[in-house]
């Protein structure tokens, strides 16, 4: 085990030529405060938290103290923001810190975000905000606990510094751990300004780093295309599955290793609504949740597109041309597991899709309706639990005969069943208004709501009475939550 003096570094990525980063050193925030550290992902850097004080932590991440080994960059990328390319981007307020390559031989990206102004800041002040620093810590770990892949949080610091957003806002600073900070803008930077050389060696960077294996095929670049087609057709599909509306799935939000990336405006459904718009700045609605799958295609198509120099053009278009079939099959598994089939059924798919018009129809809490689903058994009881949730209850009778049926050509039995759906239909999910109740908490110097979320959102399969309140219907003042770009 290490200590924060003492991580690993080696920085692969400042290696690569001058031009792919501009290098800068992190502005210290005023009164820098630790608010919360994560053990989780202090391990994955073999960081021993019996030995990291929040001080040191509140220097390092405040900004003040570079880490040992430590060569902070910001990453140049670009990217189509809302369908229109913007060559402008690139790290504008947070900063690669460096690699730490851990004793398992992972090597993790530590990204300081809010740390202040980089040559590609354009007009921002290069700093985040208490608010969305929160948000983005939680939605990792939420998405953690679900098996969502995502980037994660070490820690986050406090200040006393203050900036225009919604009013004044309190600054904060969120160290940001991940195995890949590459995001789709990034070859698109290198296509858009016909620096294929620089494509290239961009292109090798990353399938030395993340995809070693394919090395050796006839096009690597083709074989790392179909990867990226997989991981985030399989990602999108758990969105999808889970209500997980990410609001701004523009190509510098989009990683390449498909994780969740870049959390801002986001939302878990607190209702099943195919037409639920989480950004209230997206008035066309591209963002909308029933559209992500469409939305993540289009940005393949961008990454394709940026890969031409490298790959022929029908290759990447068959490539493309997977995603569809590909989404809807891990999307129906995923849906398969939350309703507790295991047999494939061709009549599977109708069955799902009747559910998600009628939880559309009615509105229904579909965090609470999947985990009572869990415990039917065709007693009065449990349909009773069910209905409770159903605005209309006759609405759901005839797809819960039909459920019952299809139970009924399974065969494992039904504790088997119930175990195996609890451990897929979270109890506890990362609701608006959870957020908001642990960052108005923060602002007023109390820092265990978002601790306790912390905890809660680690094990959100597991019974936690503690937290049981979380589990029930959200208060009123919910839906009323307005979550913008401004972070
Ligand atoms: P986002 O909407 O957070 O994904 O950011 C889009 C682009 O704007 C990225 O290049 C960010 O680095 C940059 N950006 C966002 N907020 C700020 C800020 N406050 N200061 C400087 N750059 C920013
Ligand atoms: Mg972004």
């Amino acid at each position: 085990m290490r200590t924060l003096e003492s991580l690993n570094f080696d920085n692969s990525y400042a290696r690569l030529p001058e031009r792919f980063y501009h290098r800068v050193d992190p502005k210290p925030l005023k009164g820098a405060h630790l608010i919360s550290f994560n053990p989780e992902v202090a391990a994955l850097l073999d960081l021993d938290a019996c030995q990291v004080g929040p001080e040191a932590l509140a220097r390092f991440f405040g900004g003040h103290e570079l880490l040992p080994g430590s060569e902070p960059l910001a990453m140049k990328y670009t990217g189509h923001q809302f369908g229109v390319y913007n060559p402008d981007l690139g790290d504008g307020r947070g900063l690669l810190l460096g690699e730490v390559v851990n004793a398992a031989g992972e090597r993790w990206d530590l990204h300081l975000k809010g740390s202040g102004q980089t040559a590609f800041s354009r007009f921002g002040d290069g700093r985040a905000v208490l608010r969305s620093s929160i948000r983005e810590y939680l939605a990792g770990e939420a998405m953690q606990g679900l098996g969502i892949a995502t980037t994660r949080g070490l820690c986050l610091v406090g200040s006393d510094d203050y900036t225009m957003r919604e009013g004044m806002e309190p600054c904060a600073m969120l160290l940001r751990v991940s195995r890949c900070h590459i995001r789709f803008g990034h070859f698109e930077h290198f296509y858009y300004r016909r620096m294929h050389d620089d494509l290239k060696l961009l292109a090798d960077y990353c399938i030395e780093r993340y995809f070693p294996d394919l090395a050796g095929d006839e096009n690597p670049y083709r074989s790392m295309f179909a990867r990226v087609i997989d991981s985030t057709a399989a990602l999108v599909a758990r969105w999808q599955a889970h209500g997980f509306v990410h609001g701004v799935l523009n190509t510098d939000n989009m990683s390449l290793l498909g994780e969740t990336f870049d959390y801002g405006p986001y939302t878990f459904l607190d209702q099943y609504r195919p037409d639920y718009v989480s950004n209230q700045n997206d008035h066309q609605g591209r963002y909308v949740f029933r559209g992500q799958p469409g939305v993540v295609l289009w940005n393949l198509a961008c990454l394709g597109q940026a890969l031409l120099p490298l790959v022929e053009r029908e290759d990447l278009e068959a490539q493309l041309q997977r995603f569809t079939a590909l989404y809807e099959s891990c999307e129906l598994a995923r849906f398969r597991d939350r309703l507790g089939l295991v047999q494939v059924e061709t009549d599977d798919a109708a069955l799902v899709d009747e559910l998600k018009a009628l939880m559309a129809e009615q509105r229904i809490d579909p965090t609470r309706f999947f985990r009572r689903l869990g415990d039917f058994d065709g007693g009065e009881a449990s349909i009773a639990a069910l209905m409770e949730l159903w605005p209309d209850p006759s609405r759901l009778t005839d797809w819960l005969l039909r459920y019952r049926e299809r139970l009924e050509r399974e065969s494992s039995d039904a504790a088997a069943r119930r175990a195996r759906m609890h451990a897929v239909n979270p109890k506890y999910i990362l609701r608006n208004y959870m957020a908001e109740e642990a960052i108005r908490a923060a602002r007023q110097g109390d820092f265990r709501p978002v601790n306790e979320l912390m905890a809660l959102l680690r094990r959100p399969y597991d019974e936690q009475p503690e937290f049981e309140r979380f589990a029930g219907e959200p208060p009123d003042w919910a839906g009323a939550i307005c979550l913008t770009c401004s972070s």
